[in-house]
């Protein structure tokens, strides 16, 4: 069992690495920030060695008590894995919260592999000089450009993993490729649409409560779902026109659902209003980020 950090900022494609390396979607991913909430491990087996991806919430400065609880998450990965894998944008400037997590490693004395993504947005030439940036600050074990999106160089990485890996007693069962539990997932498919739907301020406010799901007599899988938000006014935005947005919503998440379940699924979406739950520590192990 070899267990694999893979940590960094915000938005640099931490989840999309992790559904690469597993081969299967276990992280939700959007072109926002603080998408992912809680640690995350994707599995693999390979090779008599059992390798767990522990994806996490990206490095940010927290504004209330779920930010708090998102970096804390990221600075115990830190210490917490056999290696960790730094991901970082294709570009020059190492940001202070970087710089902070290299700090960690350096402390942790720990192997880590430098990870620079995103390669399909730039020039083989301006590589070189990203790489020189970090490794200024850090004498990586190894650096591995890759683009998570298209796939490559996802097998180099996973290369550089293997030199590490032990053989020993599995974490997981052989057939398990996430420690999330299907309702999770669910839940966080109906997150991914919002936050792919709606503006900035909105989904960030959003938590996704999975009420009920069963299999029903007549084969469908019957979800009932509640969306919870932090504004009356952003329940409005939610809805939508005549219900419009709620219908997309539903229709877009539905859709995944059934291909992830292989069933057809009847989905029953509900929005409510509740102030500043992201502040509120009961609320908060009520959707299940809490510290374990
Ligand atoms: P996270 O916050 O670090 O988990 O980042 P996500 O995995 O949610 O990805 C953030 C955004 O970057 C999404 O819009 C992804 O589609 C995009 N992204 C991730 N990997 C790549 C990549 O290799 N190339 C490009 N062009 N975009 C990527
Ligand atoms: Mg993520």
């Amino acid at each position: 069992m070899l267990s694999i950090g893979i940590v960094g900022l915000p938005n640099v494609g931490k989840s999309t690495l992790t559904n690469a390396l597993v081969g299967k979607k276990v992280a939700i991913v959007s072109s926002k920030p603080q998408t992912t909430r809680t640690r995350l491990t994707g599995i693999i087996n390979k090779d008599n060695c059992q390798y767990a991806f522990l994806d996490t919430p990206g490095l940010h400065k927290a504004r209330n008590r779920l930010g708090d609880f998102m970096v804390k998450i990221v600075q115990d990965t830190v210490c917490d894995v056999d290696i960790a894998a730094l991901l970082v944008e294709p570009d020059t400037k190492v940001t202070p919260a970087e710089e902070s997590l290299i700090k960690r490693i350096k402390e942790a004395k720990m192997p880590a592999i430098l990870v620079i993504n995103k390669i399909d947005k730039i020039k083989n030439e301006d590589l070189l000089a990203v790489i020189a940036q970090y490794s200024k600050l850090h004498d990586f074990d190894a650096v591995v450009p890759v683009s998570a999106k298209t796939g490559k160089n996802c097998d180099v990485l996973m290369g550089e993993f293997e030199k590490y890996a032990l053989e020993g007693p599995q974490l997981f069962p052989d057939n398990m490729v996430s420690d999330q539990p299907e309702k999770q997932l669910i839940a966080e498919i109906i997150r991914e649409k919002l936050l792919k739907l709606l503006d900035r301020e909105v989904p960030h406010g959003i938590a996704v409560e999975i009420l009920q799901m069963e299999k029903r007599e007549d084969g469908l899988v019957s979800i009932n779902a509640t969306i919870y938000c932090e504004k009356n006014s952003h329940k409005g935005i939610i809805i939508g026109n005549k219900g419009a947005m709620l219908k997309k919503v539903g229709e877009m998440a539905r859709y995944d659902m059934e291909k992830e379940l292989g069933n057809k699924v009847f989905l029953d979406l509900w929005v409510k209003v509740k102030e500043d739950w992201r502040n509120n520590m009961y609320q908060m192990r009520n959707f299940g980020y809490e510290d374990n």
